[in-house]
């Protein structure tokens, strides 16, 4: 059994990935290993970010380390807020300031086009290992639904008429960014695994 870290605290990630594990490995959250640790996002990339996070734990006990970074990317807005979705109203804004001054830069904007990226750096047997998943969409012009997170009730993805806050989360999760990329860990992991 191969025992990977995945570098964060999100529970609600740790699970969705815990679901699409091919057999053979197991994963560990930071709390669960025991490891307490804030780890700043200090690049200008979702890449930089990503390995900024799976490389700053040193684990002996696990076969590699992961981690994932997000963010949603306005083509109107040069691609912001990108790395900086989280706190794009300031350091400490709520999900609702970032949306709320997001829908203020776009009023009137006739070009709504947007995408939603994930990107998951690996670290194993010594090698750095990148996977990167997009959904392209637009971004809505009032707040719609009341599921998921962030961006998630301004973002309407191509070849849907409702937000992402309109779907389950099952719904959500067959197509989200965070899927995408996860399914391209996956599938490298189980090639590993057949060689
Ligand atoms: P993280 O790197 O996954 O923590 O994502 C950084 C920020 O991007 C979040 O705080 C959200 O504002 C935004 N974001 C990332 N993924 C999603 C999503 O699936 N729905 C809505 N917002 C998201």
């Amino acid at each position: 059994m191969r025992e990977l870290l995945f570098c964060s605290n999100n529970i609600h990630k740790t699970e969705e990935i815990r679901k699409m594990l091919p057999s053979g490995y197991r994963i560990s959250s930071l709390k669960e290993a025991g490891i307490f640790t804030d780890i700043p996002e200090t690049g200008e990339t979702f890449e930089e970010n990503a390995l900024i996070k799976a490389s700053a734990v040193k684990s002996n006990n696990h076969s590699g380390c992961f981690a994932d970074d997000s963010g949603l990317c306005v083509e109107y807005l040069d691609d912001a807020p990108g790395v900086h979705s989280a706190r794009y109203a300031g350091e400490h804004a709520t999900d609702d300031e970032n949306r709320s001054k997001l829908l203020n830069e776009l009023k009137d904007i006739s070009n709504r086009r947007a995408y939603f990226i994930t990107v998951i750096c690996l670290l194993m047997d010594e090698n750095v290992y990148y996977f990167e998943g997009r959904i392209y969409g637009r971004i809505a012009t009032e707040e719609k639904g009341f599921g998921g997170f962030g961006y998630d009730c301004i973002f309407i993805p191509d070849s849907y008429d409702k937000t992402f806050a309109e779907m389950t989360s099952d719904e959500k999760n067959k197509i989200s960014h965070r899927y995408l990329a996860l399914q391209k860990m996956m599938q490298f992991l189980k090639e590993k695994q057949n060689i």
